[in-house]
């Protein structure tokens, strides 16, 4: 079995790769960092999703000499000017707490429509997902990083609705749908995600090149 480190401890995330990977690439062995818990997190000190993608992978993949995998992804709200996007995991202050996310979020657009009740004030939103692959010394492409993206549109809603998904998913709609993102089947939500369209890309590259 080849390895591959994800570079997460996100529970929700892990979840996800983990099972796009058994369906598209099952001589892999996929661990994550819940399989290192002595490894220090790593600073997420970029202001992109790819400079925080890229961070994550090649420190993992130096601490680790395995090939490794790492997502940054975040929610980009039109009205919020494209926030949280890249602070989207702590945009609450506390890393990782999807309630005060959420009501945040939802109170900044009600806020906002408070303050121009003579407008409609737009509740588009994209979700948007970099992957980075990264390989260890003695792999013909150490110190080379290979970046594939994804995106998936939508509006969000008021009440929160579904116990799938993870993170914003409860308050997302994806565009063609009547479901929020948590309210679709895990299979669904990999066909259309941002995470799903990015794996696909980069799923040639881990197939033929770990
Ligand atoms: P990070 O990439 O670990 O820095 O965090 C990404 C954050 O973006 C997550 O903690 C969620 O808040 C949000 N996010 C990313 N992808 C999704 C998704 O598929 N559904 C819901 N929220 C997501």
């Amino acid at each position: 079995m080849r390895e591959l480190i994800l570079a997460s401890r996100n529970a929700g995330k892990i979840r996800e790769f983990k099972r796009m990977l058994a369906e598209m690439a099952s001589d892999i062995e996929v661990m994550s960092l819940l399989d290192f818990p002595d490894l220090p997190d790593v600073d997420e000190t970029g202001t992109t999703l790819q400079e925080n993608a890229e961070l994550k992978a090649v420190q993992i993949t130096e601490a680790t000499g395995k090939p490794c995998l790492a997502d940054d992804s975040g929610i980009f709200i039109d009205a919020l000017n494209g926030d949280p996007g890249v602070y989207s995991a702590r945009w609450a202050g506390t890393h990782g707490n999807d309630q005060a996310n959420n009501a945040k979020v939802l109170k900044q657009i009600h806020d906002l429509e408070a303050a121009h009740a003579d407008k409609k004030v737009s509740r588009a939103a994209q979700f948007r997902c970099v992957v980075a692959l990264a390989f260890p010394v003695g792999h013909p492409r150490a110190g080379d990083v290979h970046f594939e993206t994804g995106e998936m549109p939508g509006e969000i809603i008021d009440i929160a609705r579904g116990e799938h998904g993870f993170g914003y998913d409860p308050i997302f709609i994806p565009d063609g749908f009547t479901q929020t993102s948590a309210e679709l089947s895990a299979e669904e939500k990999d066909r259309i995600s941002h995470r799903g369209q990015a794996m696909r890309k980069i799923l040639p590259v881990l197939v033929a090149g770990l």
